[in-house]
């Protein structure tokens, strides 16, 4: 089996044990051709693949399921996807976050179409595609056309650190982590064989608490022999984000139209409709968008971004027929559902303050 006193680790085995847990307990998610479908000779659908693999980037599973339905159901393949107008998938997008993704996922779409709709096979022509990096083209690979590549999350990052009990901490162990997982991947069903990396950290060498005793390559594991499996992966502190500060305005018409912007397509929330608001910066200036009496509402919304805390404070007028705003447009189409999430917060908070902003209010 392994020796884990002398530090060698039999990988070939190690692959084989967990692969046979996997035919067992492998999680049904509706992207994925499970152990017996495949074997039984269905293939996974490659656009199917990669729309969950951009969809789960940065998001967890639990979050991408209702969204994946939504979009098979609408674009069942590339071609309709590709041919869909650009407002309507962002709408659908809307709260999944990471809205580069969308914009990148429209333009991949359109690029697989006019190539006849078939995916690449190959990592590399797979990253040629927009938005499809190194990660998410060996996913594809793997996955969609069982190609020998090595797929490497976070959670895979994990389960590797521990079975190897490597204490470099990461991001620095990176690659090293990668080169280890490469040396456990098999030949045979390397698409499996990354399928089941992926459960086993989803459902028993979880973050917190490794469920050790049930783990089919317990004996395998240095971490675990080592009774130090929690504590792995190692990562560097992480510095602390900084807090940003801004004003988003929500502004209503007589007639019931509410003023909204199209964020410029590249920058955070890019693409996406939402309210006109300030810079996002330690002290902005207000800049409302419409010569109106705005009244700032009490508390704050809260967000976070990749890189900062964002604190919006939300301004809210009723405006005459004649408002002319310097940017954004009066719409009546509105849909909630179709706000980013930061946005949506704040459209919530407006209620939650002042009750139905639609109708006659303390504001008029
Ligand atoms: Fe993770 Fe424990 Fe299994 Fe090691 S034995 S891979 S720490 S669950």
């Amino acid at each position: 089996m392994c020796d884990t006193q002398s530090g060698e680790m039999d990988g070939s085995a190690c692959a084989a044990a967990l692969l046979r847990w996997y035919d067992r307990n492998a999680r049904v998610l509706p992207w994925r051709i499970g152990p017996a479908e495949r074997a039984a000779g269905i293939k996974p659908d490659p656009y199917a693949v990669w729309l969950s693999e951009v969809m789960l980037q940065q998001t967890t599973v639990a979050a991408v399921r209702g969204y994946f339905h939504r979009f098979m159901e609408r674009w069942p393949d590339v071609h309709a996807l590709a041919g869909a107008p650009d407002a309507a998938v962002m709408a659908e997008w809307a709260g999944l976050g990471y809205y580069a993704r969308a914009r990148n996922l429209i333009a991949c779409a359109r690029a697989v179409s006019a190539r006849g709709g078939e995916f690449p096979r190959d990592r590399a022509s797979l990253q040629a595609l927009p938005g499809i990096g190194a990660y998410t083209s060996a996913a594809i690979a793997a996955i969609a056309f069982d190609a020998p590549e090595t797929v490497v999350d976070g959670n895979v990052e994990r389960v590797v650190a521990r079975l190897f009990a490597e204490r470099t901490p990461l991001p620095k162990a990176k690659p090293y982590l990668a080169q280890l997982a490469a040396r456990l991947t098999p030949r045979h069903r390397p698409g499996d064989f990354a399928q089941a990396m992926m459960d086993l950290g989803a459902t028993l060498c979880t973050p917190r608490k490794p469920a050790c005793a049930d783990c089919p390559v317990r004996g395998f594991c240095r971490a675990q022999a080592l009774g130090m499996a929690a504590e792995l992966p190692a990562r560097a502190p992480k510095a602390a984000k900084p807090q940003r500060q801004g004003i988003a305005y929500i502004a209503l018409r007589a007639d019931g139209a509410l003023l909204l912007e199209t964020r410029p397509p590249k920058g955070l929330l890019g693409g996406m409709t939402g309210w006109p608001c300030t810079h996002w910066a330690d002290a902005p200036e207000p800049a409302p968008p419409v010569v109106a009496d705005w009244r700032i509402l009490p508390g704050t919304v809260r967000h976070t971004f990749t890189h900062f805390h964002l604190s919006l404070r939300v301004a809210v007028a009723h405006v005459g027929s004649r408002a002319a705003p310097d940017r954004g447009s009066f719409r009546t189409d509105f849909d909630p559902n179709a706000l980013p999430t930061l946005m949506r917060k704040c459209w919530d908070h407006a209620h939650a303050a002042i009750g139905d902003i639609g109708a006659p209010s303390p504001l008029r």
